[in-house]
């Protein structure tokens, strides 16, 4: 995966409650009907369809007719985002005390709050770890980052 499939962001543009949706999706896998999203997050359907028009007009997901919804390679993209934010948070909880799933538990209720700067920065100085304690951790520009020596462009 390089640099350029990554759109820039901050991190920060979903709130916590979007952030579940978008991982419920991926979880899922390929297109996902409203109805299992709606009972999957225990939210009503009306709220759940306000959301998801919400989520495919900043681009995030696709309304695939009858179907349900999709994620666009931008919400793929971000979504893997989501993903190595949470693995990165949960591991390095684990690392002062806490186990797995208290780990778990408590980045699910914070992580929306974490820039991907940061994020970043806490993966480079971990060493860029390969297993998270709920799964593989992807890198992007982390990897990239500790070289500041190099000429800007
Ligand atoms: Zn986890
Ligand atoms: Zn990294």
């Amino acid at each position: 995966m390089n640099d350029q499939s990554y759109p820039e962001f901050t991190g920060l543009e979903l709130s916590p409650r979007k952030v579940d949706y978008l991982k419920f999706i991926l979880e899922k896998g390929g297109t996902v009907k409203t109805t299992e999203i709606s009972s999957g997050l225990q939210v009503d359907p009306s709220t759940t369809s306000k959301t998801l028009n919400e989520l495919a007009s900043a681009g995030y997901l696709n309304h695939v007719p009858y179907k349900g919804v999709d994620l666009t390679e931008m919400g793929k993209a971000y979504t893997q985002f989501l993903v190595r934010r949470h693995r990165i948070l949960s591991l390095l909880l684990t690392h002062y005390g806490l186990s797995s799933k208290e780990a778990c538990d408590e980045v699910s209720r914070f992580e929306a709050f974490v820039s991907r700067d940061a994020v970043n920065k806490i993966c480079n100085s971990m060493g860029h770890p390969m297993f998270g304690v709920c799964g593989e951790i992807s890198h992007e520009k982390c990897l990239h980052e500790e070289n500041h020596h190099s000429v800007p462009k």
